[in-house]
């Protein structure tokens, strides 16, 4: 049975996507079974694997309100290595349309119920907003990956979410943990990430994953090939990172019980 995790953070432009897309990638390298779900209405991590989010048929949308289900939606990422379940601008009717709905938090949850054994991970990349959406995300993961840069407005933000995390957990589903903060972007030049990583390290101990993820131009470039940082220039920095991070964060979580 598949781990869930998503990537969360609700300031925007942090690295959800360039992780939840090279983590994917990562763990399908070490022959994993990974489905990755892309849940904002920008596509950009079905974009990033490869996926045309303009010709895909069924996207994450029609998962959410009920007109398909994650079955027939999936589709491959043939050269990432995994599967996904897509998202383009028609998701972003959907948290307007499910506000009628009954459990609506639980509606992804619910979908993905149906595939959850093909899987080793499931990873949810989530959009940068604590929505409905982020909800359905925290509502049926095991645990959440917090990706953040090192600078001093993206600790104030943390608490927020921290927060959510933690009254989702009470409320809605007690499995859910943060299973760790991690370190992208880094420019190791500057003092004030140096400083704001020692924080980190400081406030929240082992919860910050030992991989740091350089600010790296190749993991950047990769999107615009629709190919994972990691397959597109595997001696890069940024790859060997994440490639780096993929195995932390294996080694953290463990396998599924039937991998
Ligand atoms: P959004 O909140 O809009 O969904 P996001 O949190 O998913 O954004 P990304 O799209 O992953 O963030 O990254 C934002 C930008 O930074 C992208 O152009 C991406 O290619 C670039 N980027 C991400 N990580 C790195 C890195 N380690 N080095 C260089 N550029 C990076
Ligand atoms: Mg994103």
């Amino acid at each position: 049975m598949a781990k869930v995790f998503c990537i969360a953070n609700q300031k925007g432009g942090v690295g959800k996507t360039t992780t939840a897309v090279n983590l994917a990638a990562g763990m399908a390298m070490v022959g994993q079974r990974v489905l990755l779900i892309d849940l904002d209405p920008q596509g950009n991590a079905t974009m990033g694997c490869g996926i045309d989010k303009r010709t895909i048929q069924n996207n994450v949308y029609q998962v959410l309100v009920g007109l398909a289900s994650a079955k027939e939606s999936i589709v491959r990422a043939e050269e990432s290595g995994f599967d996904v379940l897509p998202a383009n601008r028609d998701l972003a009717g959907a948290e307007v349309e499910m506000v009628e709905f009954e459990s609506r938090e639980l509606k992804l949850r619910e979908a993905i119920a149906e595939v959850k054994d093909q899987y080793d991970f499931i990873l949810i990349d989530c959009p940068p907003a604590l929505s409905l959406l982020t909800l359905n995300a925290l509502c049926c993961a095991n645990g959440v990956v917090i990706p953040m840069q090192c600078e001093y407005y993206a600790l104030e933000g943390l608490s927020d979410l921290v927060n959510t995390i933690k009254q989702v957990c009470k409320n809605l589903n007690p499995n859910l943990t943060i299973i760790g903060l991690l370190r992208v972007m880094f420019d190791p030049r500057m003092t004030l990430s140096q400083q704001v990583s020692e924080q980190l390290e400081k406030h929240f101990g082992n919860k910050v994953f030992q991989t740091i993820i350089p600010r790296n131009i190749r993991l950047a470039e990769a999107p615009s090939y629709g190919i994972p940082g990691v397959l597109f220039d595997t001696k890069s920095k940024g790859a060997k990172a994440y490639i780096d991070f993929a195995t932390e964060m294996v080694e953290r979580v463990g396998l599924p019980a039937t991998a």
